[in-house]
């Protein structure tokens, strides 16, 4: 049987970039690393669409969400969160750690954050020094408007510190015309690597806060150590060097696909992917869904967790459960990174078949054809 790996992180890695990890280690303090490291940046700076600095940390995704927080907000200062889910909450929660406040504006699972709560949290808590958000709440499948948000914060001293750790590499996102000072994202996702690395870039709005801030708060994550030694094509610790070697492998694909062409990519898989679940008689979690997985919630009468598992078990299909309190409720089917239209269209196909086994009524094929039909270029959903 064939594996195939459909889960919004970690996500399928590119044969090439599985032949890098495949190679012998070699000395990380060295002129070949220093060489890579920057091309590495460069071409993380492409996809992130910025001239800002970005540092390269050895962590998952979280790791470089925690640095966001304790470099930019200081002990007893007030941030703004915009939540959508359980993404959302892991920012509240690490405010919390580090004892900032967090002014919690959030919406329904399911839901997206409107631009309109921003403005007005901003008004009601013009001393916020932050406001954080998530570019694609991967637990729900929505999408945030980040681009409005980064508007509304611009005209304001406050910072804008997103999470697009699954929509980077999927979505448009503009870190630099969004006026997104802190943007954070992780290399198991679109970023077709293992986990292991988190990528944040850090605009000189943000830098200037974090010089304000003064002593640092914590010592491995103290984001001025990796831009002082990145000036030398370098880290201050041991980084994950043999990770950082096989970025650039996956990290040239999509240079050589182009940014635009990426976002397009994935837009219509997507499209194709809620064609395909809406014909088969399924509805979609999220009311504005993000590119990088659709979000199908589980019709009533059916098993949930059990059409999950017969998936996996009978044909290699593996998608995500929904986590804590939306386990058994709905599927997450990621289109991101290495998952390519094929794969969909067989997940759709392993879908319809477990659904009929378990007295679903639907056409089979319904959802197949209707995801084809996307991807010949009819009418998007
Ligand atoms: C995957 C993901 C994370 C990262 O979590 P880690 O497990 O720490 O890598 C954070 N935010 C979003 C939106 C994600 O999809």
């Amino acid at each position: 049987m064939k594996p195939r790996l459909l889960t919004p992180g970690p996500t399928p890695v590119p044969e090439e970039t599985l032949l890098e990890l495949a190679r012998p280690v070699f000395f990380h303090r060295s002129a070949e690393f220093r060489a890579i490291l920057a091309e590495v940046v460069e071409d993380l700076k492409y996809v992130f669409q910025t001239k800002n600095t970005v540092v390269v940390l050895t962590a998952s995704g979280t790791g470089g969400m925690e640095a966001a927080v304790a470099n930019c907000c200081p002990p007893g200062s007030k941030a703004i969160g915009l939540v959508s889910g359980r993404w959302g909450e892991r920012w509240k929660n690490i405010c919390k750690a580090f004892g900032v406040e967090f002014i919690n504006v959030a919406v329904p699972y399911g839901q997206s954050v409107a631009p309109g709560l921003l403005e007005k949290a901003l008004a009601d808590h013009p001393d916020a020094i932050a406001v954080f958000a998530t570019l694609s709440e991967t637990s729900t499948g929505a999408r945030n408007d980040v681009a409005a948000f980064g508007r509304i914060v611009a005209r304001t001293p406050a910072l804008m510190i997103v999470d697009s750790i699954s929509g980077l590499g999927v979505m448009e996102c503009r870190t630099d015309d969004w006026h997104i000072d802190v943007n954070v994202t992780g290399s198991q996702k679109a970023l077709m690597l293992p986990p292991g690395l988190a990528y944040v870039a850090v605009s000189d709005k943000a830098w200037a806060q974090i010089e304000k801030n003064g002593a640092a708060r914590n010592f491995y994550f103290d984001l001025r150590k990796y831009r002082d030694k990145l000036a030398e094509n370098d880290t201050p610790f041991t980084p994950a060097h043999t990770l950082i070697k096989a970025q650039r492998a996956s990290l040239k694909r999509l240079r050589a696909e182009g940014i635009e062409h990426v976002w397009a990519r994935h837009a219509r898989m997507a499209s194709a992917a809620r064609a395909g679940a809406k014909a088969m008689g399924l509805e979609l979690f999220a009311e504005q869904p993000a590119d990088g997985l659709t979000v199908i919630k589980v019709p009533v009468g059916i098993d949930g967790n059990a059409v999950l598992a017969a998936m996996e078990k009978k044909f290699g299909v593996k998608l995500a459960n929904g986590q804590d309190s939306l386990k058994g409720k709905i599927w997450r089917l990621a289109h991101m990174g290495y998952i390519d239209q094929f794969d969909v269209l067989a997940a759709l196909s392993a879908l319809e078949l477990v659904l009929l086994e378990h007295g679903f009524p639907l056409e089979p094929g319904a959802g197949v054809a209707a995801a084809q039909r996307v991807l010949a270029g009819g009418a998007h959903a």
